[in-house]
């Protein structure tokens, strides 16, 4: 028996914002699972930032999409058909081959979760690698420590709210968060309990940091770059961390940055900044899930999902993720 699947493919290397032509849906069939294989159907997929930088053809951390063969991601799906006794038909399974409905993949790729314990889409959200970025990024790369005045920008996105939530129940003094509009700012103090907010669509972001935190801050979360940096550094206080995530304002430039102009106000705050990729974490990820997974339960922490529907959406889903259409983790749930 074969499984018809649905799978997409990179048909071109997007230059500048990627755009449907640069990518295909593309339909095979799948063969029953061999032995220490599992046929997957999927019921949740991630798209996140990072996959914009596997579209060029560039060395990283992760190696680049290949053109023509399916991309891959995070996602949970449901084991339908198994080749391997410890992944049994009818677990849910966390793995990588995301993109696409239905995949055959090893199953020592496959981690078993309980979806009676949390739903399928936390797993790839606020208890997965959303959450370790965040719970990491904040308490090793930053330094968090009580007291600290922290601000975050792409504060309402999947990382963005749950930094700032961690670092209010961690005992900061302050914590101020930047996003895109003004509903999106309000909704960082109303729904994720940010002391502040700022509009980074309005201008004048050094201006508006400035007044959110009058006496500086501590610790800057990065998921934005140039000029949040640059307000950032203009705002810090000595001896501030800053902790360098993501830089999604420059993912689709075709050109270097502008900003930051002011890097140089380092040297005289005696600032550190510490760039920090999440798999540095996955030996905490133990740490990390005692403290989330309390936090989560007792609804101390709000895990904020977009959720899309279809398989056939997915491209717009991720594309979405460049024009702030969503709030908290964007997930896909398929069937
Ligand atoms: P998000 O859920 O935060 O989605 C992206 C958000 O970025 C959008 O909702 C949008 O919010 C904001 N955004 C998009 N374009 C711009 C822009 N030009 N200027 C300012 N904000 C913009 O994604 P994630 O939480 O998954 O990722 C956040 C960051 O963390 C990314 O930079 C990502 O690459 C990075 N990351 C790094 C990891 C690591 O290991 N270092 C691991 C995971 C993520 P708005 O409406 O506010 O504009």
């Amino acid at each position: 028996m074969t499984t018809k699947a649905r799978e997409y493919h990179l048909a071109a290397r997007p230059k500048g914002m990627p755009t449907p032509d640069d990518f295909r849906l593309v339909e095979r069939e799948l063969a029953d699972p061999g032995p220490g294989e599992v046929l997957v159907r999927n019921d949740v997929l991630s798209v996140d930032p990072y996959m914009r930088g596997r579209m060029n053809d560039v060395k990283s951390y992760v190696p680049p999409f290949a053109l023509d063969a399916p991309m891959d991601g995070g996602a949970v799906g449901t084991v339908i058909a198994s080749g391997d006794a410890s992944v049994p038909v009818g677990a849910s399974v966390l793995h990588t081959a995301g993109w696409r409905d239905y995949a055959l993949i090893p199953a020592r790729g496959a981690t078993v979760v309980d979806t009676r314990l949390a739903p399928a889409g936390r797993y790839l959200g606020a208890l997965g690698t959303t959450g370790l970025t965040a719970w990491g990024g904040l308490m090793i790369a930053a330094e968090f420590k009580p007291g600290d005045t922290v601000f975050v920008s792409g504060a309402a996105g999947a990382v963005g709210s749950l930094v700032g939530q961690i670092a209010k129940l961690s005992g900061a003094a302050r914590v101020v968060g930047s996003a895109g509009g003004a509903d999106k700012a309000r909704s960082l103090v109303e729904r994720f309990g940010y002391d502040a907010a700022l509009d980074y669509r309005a201008g004048d972001l050094r201006g508006q940091l400035a007044e959110a935190a009058p006496d500086g801050i501590d610790v800057y979360f990065d998921n934005v770059g140039g000029e949040h940096l640059e307000a950032a550094l203009a705002a810090a206080r000595r001896g501030g961390r800053i902790a360098l995530c993501g830089a999604i304002a420059q993912y689709n430039d075709t050109e270097a940055p502008a900003a930051p102009r002011n890097l140089a106000l380092a040297i005289g705050k005696r600032l550190t900044l510490r760039g920090f990729i999440v798999l540095d974490y996955a030996p905490r990820h133990a740490e990390f899930a005692a403290q989330m997974a309390p936090w989560l339960a007792s609804g101390q922490i709000v895990a904020a999902e977009t959720v899309v529907h279809g398989l056939e959406n997915t491209l717009d889903a991720f594309l979405a993720l460049f024009s702030g259409g969503n709030t908290g983790k964007m997930l896909i749930e398929l069937g």
